[in-house]
C-alpha cells in the first residue's frame, strides 16, 4: 500500500508563511538601506568628481592625468561598492531566511503549546463524556429491546440513567468552571462557616463508607470568595473520603502562617507517589492506582479545578504524603484581621 503522504499542520504552514513575511520586511529594509547607500555614496563620488571649488588647492602638473585616474578611481569604487552591496543582500536573504524560520518559530511556539493543551483538553472532555453516555444509551436500549420488560426493572433503569445524569452534571459544571474567565469577586471569608458547609454536603457519602470527618476548625478569615473556598474544601473533602479505606478518619484543622491561614484537610489513606505529587494537579490526570484495583470514580478535574481557584483568591494549594500512611492537603489564604 502506498503510504500516505504526512499533511502539514498548521503550524508548520503558519510557520513558513511568518517566515516568508519577515523575510519580506527584513528584504525590503536591507535594500532600502542598500539604496540610500548608494545614493549617498553616488552624490558623493559625483562631487568629488564635479568642478574644484573655490580655494581648493590646484595641482598644475598634468591636471588632465589626475583627473582621469580620479575618475577611474570612483568608477572602481563605484563598482566595488555595488558587489558589496549585492554580497551583503544575499547574505541577509541566507542568513535572514534561517533568523526569520527560528524567529517565526519562537513567535508561534506559545500559541502552539496552547492550542495543543486545548486539543487535549477537547478529546479529554469528550471522552469522560462519551462513557456515561453509553452506559446510559445501552441501558435504554435493553429496556427497550426487551417486550416484557418488569416495572422493577424499569425503574432499575431510570435509577441508573439517573446517576449518569448525575455523574454527567457535575462533570460538565467542572468543565464550565474550568472554561470560566470570570474573576472572583474577593472579600472576607469566614472559614469556620464555610468548612461547615462544606463538611455538610460530604457526611452523607462520608457515612456510606463510615468514614468520620473530624472538623476541628475554629474562628478564622482569609481573604477569598465564600462559594469557591467552600467547594475547594469540599473537593479535598471528597477526594479524602473517596481515596481513605473504610472506618477512617479525615480531619480538617487550621493554623496561622505568617499572615496567612493553612486549612489542611488530612487523611489517612493510600496517598500519593512523590512522582505523581505535581501530576495531581493537572486537568484530566488520575494516578494509576485510582484505576485499577478497587475503582473510585472520577474525571480527574476536582484538584486542577481547587488549585485554580486557590490560586486566583491569591492564595495557593499543595500536598505533603507519604504512601500507605495518608495525605494532606494544605489550602493557604491571606488572613484578614
Ligand atoms: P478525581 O478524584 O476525580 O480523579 P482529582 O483531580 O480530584 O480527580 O484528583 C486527581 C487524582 O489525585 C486522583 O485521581 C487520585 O489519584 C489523586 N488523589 C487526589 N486526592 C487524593 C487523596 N486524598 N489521597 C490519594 N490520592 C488522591
Amino acid at each position: 500500500m502506498e503510504a500516505k503522504p504526512k499533511r502539514m499542520s498548521i503550524f508548520d504552514s503558519a510557520t513558513l508563511r511568518l517566515t516568508v513575511w519577515y523575510m519580506v520586511m527584513l528584504m525590503l529594509l536591507s535594500l532600502l538601506f542598500s539604496g540610500v547607500l548608494y545614493a549617498v555614496a553616488t552624490n558623493e563620488f559625483n562631487r568629488a568628481l564635479g568642478p574644484r571649488r573655490q580655494g581648493e588647492m590646484r595641482i598644475f602638473i598634468d591636471d588632465s592625468n589626475v583627473a582621469n585616474a580620479r575618475t577611474r578611481l570612483i568608477e572602481e569604487s563605484s563598482d566595488r561598492l555595488i558587489i558589496s552591496l549585492v554580497l551583503f543582500n544575499l547574505a541577509v536573504l541566507v542568513g535572514g531566511g534561517g533568523l526569520s524560520y527560528l524567529l517565526a518559530r519562537r513567535t508561534l511556539k506559545p500559541i502552539q503549546l496552547a492550542h495543543d493543551a486545548q486539543l487535549r483538553f477537547t478529546s479529554d472532555a469528550a471522552h469522560e463524556l462519551r462513557t456515561p453516555l453509553a452506559v446510559m444509551q445501552t441501558e435504554i436500549e435493553v429496556g427497550l429491546r426487551s417486550k416484557k420488560t418488569s416495572a422493577a426493572k424499569q425503574t432499575a433503569i431510570l435509577e441508573s440513567n439517573l446517576e449518569e445524569v448525575a455523574r454527567l452534571r457535575m462533570l460538565t459544571d467542572r468543565l464550565l468552571q474550568l472554561a470560566s474567565q470570570q474573576e472572583l469577586p474577593v472579600g472576607t471569608v469566614d472559614v469556620e462557616a464555610a468548612v461547615v458547609e462544606a463538611v455538610t454536603r460530604l457526611v452523607p457519602m462520608a457515612q456510606k463508607r463510615h468514614i468520620t470527618i473530624e472538623n476541628q476548625v475554629g474562628p478564622a478569615s482569609v481573604r477569598g470568595h465564600y462559594d469557591s473556598v467552600v467547594d475547594i474544601i469540599a473537593i479535598l473533602l471528597d477526594n479524602a473520603i473517596k481515596y481513605s479505606p473504610s472506618k477512617s478518619h479525615v480531619v480538617v484543622k487550621t493554623r496561622p502562617s505568617g499572615g496567612e491561614i493553612v486549612l489542611d484537610v488530612i487523611d489517612q489513606g493510600m496517598g500519593i507517589p512523590p512522582e505523581e505529587q505535581d501530576k495531581i494537579f493537572e486537568r484530566f490526570y488520575r494516578v494509576d492506582s485510582s484505576r485499577s484495583k478497587d475503582y473510585v470514580e472520577g474525571h480527574g478535574l476536582g484538584l486542577s479545578l481547587a488549585q485554580r481557584l486557590a490560586t486566583e483568591m491569591g492564595g495557593s494549594l499543595r500536598v505533603q504524603s507519604v504512601v500507605g500512611e495518608g495525605a494532606t492537603f494544605s489550602l493557604k489564604l491571606a488572613s484578614v484581621v
